[in-house]
């Protein structure tokens, strides 16, 4: 027994003492490490008691405590190079926000704020009035209100409207957005009644016309975001919609999804609804997210026409459903910048990757080979014209000719290289192809070539046989 190689595993208290250990201690708290250092040690217990493992050299025990200890300390959210080039990728946080909305929500975050103080009379006033005006004035909507996303603003809007009530959409409308958003469950939990009209492709005027009656609240237009229905289709224009419900005195609620908030005239965006368009085409609430085109904080916006705003913002779900101090601060923001569509297009990342000519995505590509050439030829780095998307349930037929880097390695799988470079510090989220691994430039930002390139170096010796695992 004396010999056993479970004698030779060391103990906890050992290794705390380690000048190695004791660095990540540090940086990770005594509590954290411990706890994963007797994760470590169980494992090793395990390969050596059950398949039989030797005890690594102890040098390379530390390299691998280390590696494991890293990995286990980590916060699982962790900024990351979105190398996917999809530019409103709900799993990586959509739009990132512009320097003006990131300082706005650091300073008001770490300060006391008048989010609900009118500092002129000293009296309570109502939060939603950092962003209202810049919401009317940019829409031309009479009111606004804003709650914590888009699938939160529909059912407000529908619960304020339609409790127990009757609301008409077309079939050809009833969308699932990523992440169990279906309108027909959102409808059904703000208590207002799904009247379903049309049929998938085709959804006429008479049809709306002939499903009202007493019990009917509203007329809703979805807008059908992440999908296109072509071919022999029918749906009816936003303004007879409008038009429709004059007639019956019902409102028309046009949730347009995304949401450019003014018009961009942007070539690739001309498919998106403009929620100043829906406005004065006289749709009497205007639903749209705050984090998808808009290039703000995640959030959901309400314009309208003030009777009805007035209607959701009294309601109790309101509540439950309010933006705290940081998004009205990032939102504010955010919205100034469109005051000049100039700025707008300078400063909003989102706006700025798109406009990225296609030479310079191309340049960047190449620079970004010939450094992987040198330091990891194993990878095979070309760079290659590509399409990329706008994702987050936008713009779903919209193609993006980008260019990318793409990666056939050597010696070690897809997989492989791709978990490497996600676990990788920092975090590198590549697109995934049947034969290659792609980094999109599209959605990468310039400041960032450098660090991708390294992150592609160290991921690729981490996939080596002798690398860390
Ligand atoms: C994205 C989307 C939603 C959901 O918006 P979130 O801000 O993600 O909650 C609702 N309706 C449409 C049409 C959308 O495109």
């Amino acid at each position: 027994m004396n010999d056993h190689p479970l004698r030779h595993i060391p103990k906890v208290d050992a290794l705390l003492q380690h000048p190695r250990v004791q660095a990540l201690v540090k940086r990770h708290s005594r509590r954290r490490v411990t706890q994963a250092i007797r994760r470590f040690l169980e494992h090793l217990r395990r390969g050596v008691l059950h398949q039989g493992e030797q005890l690594p050299p102890h040098e390379q025990l530390l390299d691998q405590l280390e590696h494991y200890v890293q990995r286990q300390c980590r916060n699982p959210l962790q900024v990351v190079i979105n190398a996917t080039g999809v530019l409103l990728h709900t799993g990586l946080g959509r739009s990132p926000l512009a320097p003006a909305a990131v300082q706005a929500l650091a300073h008001c975050g770490g300060n006391y704020a008048s989010v609900e103080l009118d500092l002129e009379s000293g009296r309570r006033s109502q939060r939603v009035l950092a962003v209202a005006p810049l919401l009317q004035e940019l829409t031309g909507a009479e009111a606004a209100v804003v709650v914590n996303n888009n699938a939160a603003a529909t059912l407000i809007a529908l619960a304020a409207l339609a409790q127990g009530r009757e609301v008409v959409v077309s079939r050809g409308q009833l969308v699932e957005i990523g992440g169990s958003f279906r309108l027909p469950e959102v409808m059904a939990m703000s208590g207002a009644r799904l009247r379903e009209v049309g049929t998938t492709n085709k959804t006429r005027l008479s049809d709306y016309q002939q499903a009202i009656g007493p019990r009917t609240a509203a007329l809703m237009r979805v807008h059908t975001s992440n999908f296109r229905i072509v071919g022999f289709t029918q749906e009816v224009p936003l303004a007879e919609l409008v038009a429709l419900g004059r007639r019956y005195d019902l409102p028309v609620i046009d949730d347009i999804g995304s949401g450019v908030i003014v018009p961009l005239d942007l070539p690739e965006l001309e498919q998106e609804p403009v929620a100043a368009a829906s406005v004065s085409q006289g749709a009497e609430l205007v639903l749209f997210s705050g984090d998808k085109l808009l290039g703000g904080p995640q959030c959901g916006i309400i314009v309208g026409r003030r009777r009805w705003v007035e209607q959701i913002a009294r309601h109790p779900l309101m509540r439950a459903l309010r933006v705290d101090k940081l998004t009205l601060a990032a939102l504010a923001a955010t919205l100034e910048l469109y005051l000049e569509l100039d700025q707008a297009r300078d400063q909003l990342p989102l706006l700025r990757m798109l406009h990225t000519p296609l030479d310079t995505l191309k340049r960047r590509a190449q620079r970004l080979v010939r450094r992987l050439l040198q330091q990891a030829p194993a990878l095979e780095p070309r760079a290659v014209r590509e399409v990329g998307y706008f994702g987050g349930g936008s713009v779903p037929t919209q193609q993006l000719p980008t260019w990318c880097v793409a990666l056939c390695p050597q010696h070690a799988s897809l997989d492989q290289l791709a978990r490497a470079l996600r676990t990788g510090s920092p975090p590198v989220v590549p697109r995934v192809q049947k034969e290659r691994l792609l980094l999109d430039l599209r959605t990468v930002f310039p400041a960032q070539d450098s660090t991708l390139a390294e992150s592609a170096v160290r991921a690729w010796q981490r996939c080596q046989p002798q690398g860390e695992g």
